[in-house]
């Protein structure tokens, strides 16, 4: 996969993303459109496209690098559901670190080792 420059996920923070689409967003005069309802709508758009790109296929992550339209297309769609879900969190003024947090936390309990291990994904 090509990178666009020295930036990646080892020296980058979050607060990157939340300044780049605040100002893409700026710049465009988009605010009145980001609102939370649209921008959970446009994440599920988002997400459909990705999805469609995988329906009734089975590809393994092999075959996914080794096509590189493929590969493009998938990473383009994830980035347009990130890329929302960054403008969501800018529009309601949330810190993604403690609410991933705050989250993970609660998976932690939900789910826990001794109960969920070995495969197992459904309580008994
Ligand atoms: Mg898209």
């Amino acid at each position: 996969m090509k990178e666009n420059n020295k930036r990646n996920d080892q020296n980058i923070s979050i607060s990157f993303f939340k300044e780049e689409v605040k100002r893409f967003v700026e710049e465009r005069n988009w605010f009145e459109y980001h609102t939370p309802k649209n921008l959970v709508q446009a994440i599920n758009c988002e997400a459909g496209e990705l999805s469609q790109l995988l329906l009734f296929k089975d590809y393994t992550k092999e075959e996914i690098w080794n096509n590189e339209t493929l590969c493009t297309n998938i990473s383009d769609e994830i980035a347009d559901v990130f890329i929302y879900l960054i403008s969501l969190i800018n529009a309601l003024e949330l810190d993604l670190s403690q609410i991933f947090i705050n989250k993970m936390e609660k998976n932690r309990k939900k789910y826990s080792s001794k109960e969920f291990n070995n495969g197992i994904y459904y309580k008994k």
